[in-house]
């Protein structure tokens, strides 16, 4: 009877080749403190250079979701104390960001939902804190790294929601290249705004979560909480607003902190850092250059290619496969063929995998090869299938194994009618079985057909000399 509202601020490490305010390298990971230096360390005197990448990828970004671009923006100083930022503040965009407005559409139960957005902002991020035995530790190489913050307007209504949303908006992210967005290694990072109100009612006091490092944590918090909230209300109690803390092994949350205001960091425009002018004709060469997107592939693979467009929503959900579609059908130009094969095989093959790091470990142009054996009936189904088990993680050639290893299909017609005569001449009973029409008979024939030939009879041929052979 509660209704759930819901508003996310996600985070995004923009992947530019430098810091956003510095030129020291962007790149995850690294010997703690090797990617710093006096700027992003905040030495006394050591002034910022916004790197213009940056602010490229976030209008990007911004542009692609349909939001208007702000021709004047203002970078801020957000002011807090915490180790990990050497400054006590962060560079960070309120009054005047890059990009406000704009709108992510998710499809919900088989109609479309638009999921406004409030803005989307340019910052840096910082550092990170490593607990041990002997105390904490700072590594700042992730410090002024740059980030867009997205902030969606409270219209989500549901953790599927949630997750939809932020479903599309990683693709999107994806499909432009301004980001790697692996949850994993925190370069898309999401914070939940939750609250709960009755039908006709002003929207309830919120919180907000953190630490929330997958989808499904997204997913179990917001169920978590929207019960939490639920059993608070239900027992009369108010809701704090405060900030809490996600622990996805106890699959709870735990109050971290009063929720502070805007006005508790003090914001201020920073004196080191100009305002953003961006010129008309330089949106409108973003614009016009944005690589195409997920639904826009899929638009093609219908029309061009002649894929369903089930099949096209499937191969588009994520870049890395519809990237590794493109390849292989430039090696091998049979579409339907190479869709059906990658989302059969291939999918049941990454689903065997660890969800981390998933990636289709056979190139291209050996996936290509493989294919054009399979389709030319060079090879069965199931060398086919074997092939991509023993080929994963390796460089072979598959022409090469196939030789080698005597895997090519019996495609001899002549030979395969006098294996088959032979055994039907041993077998009169199967034969009159089959003429009689009892079709399960014929797996009978594939199978002695098989086992004479050691499992190389091309099964379709087999059976093509059978029906022949009873006429
Ligand atoms: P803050 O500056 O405190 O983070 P914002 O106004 O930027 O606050 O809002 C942060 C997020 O909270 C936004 O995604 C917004 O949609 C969401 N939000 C605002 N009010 C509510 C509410 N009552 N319930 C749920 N989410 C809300
Ligand atoms: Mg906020
Ligand atoms: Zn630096």
């Amino acid at each position: 009877m509660y209704k759930v509202v819901i508003g996310l601020e996600v985070h995004s490490e923009l992947k530019t080749e430098t810091k956003c305010f510095c030129s020291c390298e962007n790149k995850f990971g690294g010997e703690p403190n090797t990617r710093c230096c006096p700027v992003c360390t905040a030495m006394p005197g050591a002034l910022p250079v916004l790197n213009k990448k940056a602010v490229e990828y976030a209008i990007k970004a911004g542009l692609s979701v349909g939001c208007r671009i702000n021709e004047y923006s203002v970078f801020e100083r957000k002011n807090y104390f915490y180790p990990d930022l050497a400054k006590a503040y962060q560079i960070s965009q309120l009054e005047y960001p890059l990009c406000v407005g704009g709108h992510v559409d998710i499809e919900v139960d088989g109609k479309k939902k638009t999921i406004r957005l409030d803005r989307i902002h340019l910052e840096e991020d910082a550092g990170k804190l490593i607990h041990s035995p002997n105390g904490t530790m700072v590594d700042y190489n992730r410090a002024g790294v740059p980030l867009i913050e997205i902030v969606s307007m409270p219209d989500i209504e549901s953790a599927e929601e949630a997750v939809l949303y932020l479903q599309k908006l990683r693709a999107t992210l994806l499909y432009l290249g301004v980001s790697d967005c692996k949850m994993q290694e925190g370069s898309l990072r999401c914070d939940v705004n939750l609250s709960l109100h009755k039908e006709g009612e002003p929207f309830g006091t919120r919180t907000e979560m953190k630490n929330l490092n997958s989808f499904r944590a997204v997913y179990r918090a917001i169920k978590y909480e929207a019960k939490r909230q639920e059993e608070e209300l239900e027992a009369g109690r108010e809701i704090v607003q405060e900030t809490r803390r996600w622990d996805d092994n106890a699959g709870k949350s735990y109050s971290m902190r009063s929720k502070e205001d805007a006005q508790d960091y003090r914001y201020f425009p920073d004196p080191d850092i100009v305002p953003i002018i961006v010129r008309k004709d330089y949106i409108e060469k973003i614009q016009k250059d944005l690589p195409k997107l997920a639904y826009q592939r899929a638009e093609e693979y219908v029309k061009n290619l002649g894929l369903t467009e089930q099949d096209a929503l499937l191969l588009t959900n994520e870049k890395y496969v519809s990237d590794y579609f493109d390849q292989v059908i430039k090696e091998f130009n049979e579409p339907k063929f190479v869709c059906n094969w990658i989302l059969g095989e291939v999918f049941k093959k990454l689903n065997t995998l660890d969800n981390e790091e998933i990636e289709i470990l056979i190139s291209p142009k050996n996936m290509a090869k493989l294919l054009k054996l399979y389709h030319a009936q060079t090879i069965g189904q199931n060398v086919a299938r074997k092939l991509l088990d023993e080929l994963w993680g390796t460089d072979d050639d598959p022409e090469i194994i196939v030789k080698e290893k005597g895997l090519a299909q019996n495609n001899d017609a002549k030979g395969l009618e006098e294996i088959i005569k032979n055994i039907m001449q041993n077998n009169q009973k199967a034969v009159e079985e089959l003429k009689n029409g009892n079709q399960k008979t014929m797996a009978f024939f594939v199978g002695q057909a098989m086992k004479a030939t050691s499992g190389k009879a091309n099964p379709k041929l087999v059976n093509e000399i059978v029906q022949k052979l009873i006429k």
